[in-house]
């Protein structure tokens, strides 16, 4: 919902003004998904509402919940039939977190990735944005889960910093009081490592998490692997990792899908340790590592062993290294598995 439309709303059609902060109440701390549920509000604006400002701008085709209801996925189609996906994650008891999308496809192109395979179609708007959160506020409030989300995490389909006005304006969305009231702490955005945006992004939000899709230290396996990384070399975004540091002074999160025979050796490991303490000191480092959920037969992830090696040759040069729990692997809603057509 856009706030602003229903402003001009209202003064269009000259009700009274307190009308908005009494909807702002109904959507964002009620999260009511019909107006006619909104009982504060007079009967004919509850129904002129229902005609005209739909309180969602995407309507869901699909939900999905995963076996151990720790992941669910939902398809939204767009008001001009396109579609993306969301991922509500449940990864500690009464704390969700919700992986967005920020645009239809995506233009980077990663051969191991669902979206990545489409291309780009559009940008979402920061509405479209900033409404797939209140979707999954409302569904945690309507089916009565015990929690809250907590976090948002810009890392579904689409690349943040492509569409960096639109995110911007929905962080700004997301840190309204009056509205979502989360702080920039509890946002995490990814990029592939577009250069031009880091300091950007620094400077705008110093306080919000920023990770970055290495995947690799080598500049010709990384083009492989995220083919526009080509324009932007790793020693760019090095000198891009000091730059944010220096206005941030906070820990950057470091993403590390795995791929087995590709990037999963204990030698490129400990290549990776030596261009992030090259980079700055190891502190400033959290490497999460991904194995590969597979989406093409080109790509598979490595064995246990072999994962749990690479992690403890990173933590034998101090860097911190988690491997990341892949929740919805079953419903296809976890990392790398997301696409635009319904599913
Ligand atoms: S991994 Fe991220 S950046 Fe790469 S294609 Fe997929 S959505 Fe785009």
């Amino acid at each position: 919902m856009d706030i602003k439309k229903i402003e001009k709303f209202i003064k269009s059609r000259k009700y009274p003004l307190y009308h908005i902060n009494q909807i702002q109440r109904a959507v964002y701390k009620n999260y009511v998904d019909e107006w006619s549920k909104a009982t504060s509000l007079p009967l004919q604006l509850r129904e002129e509402l229902s005609l005209k400002i739909p309180i969602l701008s995407f309507s869901p085709s699909k939900i999905l919940i995963s076996g151990k209801s720790d992941a669910v996925k939902a398809a939204l189609k767009l008001r001009d039939d396109l579609s993306v996906e969301t991922v509500l994650l449940k990864l500690k008891p009464g704390h969700f977190s919700t992986c967005v999308s920020v645009q239809v496809g995506c233009a980077v192109g990663c051969p191991f990735c669902a979206t990545g395979k489409t291309g780009l179609k559009r940008n979402l708007t920061a509405e479209e944005i900033s409404d797939q959160i209140l979707f999954w506020k409302q569904h945690i409030n309507r089916e009565g889960l015990e929690g809250d989300l907590k976090n948002i995490i810009f890392m579904g389909m689409g690349e943040p910093f492509f569409n960096y006005e639109a995110v911007k304006k929905t962080i700004k969305i997301l840190n309204n009081r009056d509205l979502f009231n989360i702080g920039q702490r509890h946002i995490s955005v990814s990029t592939f490592g577009y250069v031009p945006k880091i300091t950007q992004f620094a400077k705008d939000f110093p306080q919000a998490n920023l990770a970055i899709s290495l995947h690799s230290v080598s500049d010709e396996i990384r083009q492989k692997l995220v083919p526009l990384s080509g324009k932007f070399k790793l020693e760019k975004l090095s000198t891009a990792i000091k730059n944010y540091l220096q206005i941030t002074n906070r820990k950057i999160f470091i993403e590390y899908v795995l791929l087995s025979g590709i990037n999963d050796s204990a030698k490129k490991a400990k290549k990776l340790a030596l261009w992030l303490r090259n980079a700055a000191p190891a502190k400033y480092f959290a490497v999460n590592l991904i194995p590969c959920n597979s989406v093409s037969k080109s790509f598979s992830a490595p064995s246990p062993e072999k994962v749990k090696l690479f992690q403890n040759t990173l933590l034998d040069y101090n860097i911190n290294a988690t491997i990341r729990k892949s929740l919805g692997r079953d419903i296809k809603g976890a990392c790398g598995q997301l696409a635009y057509k319904p599913f």
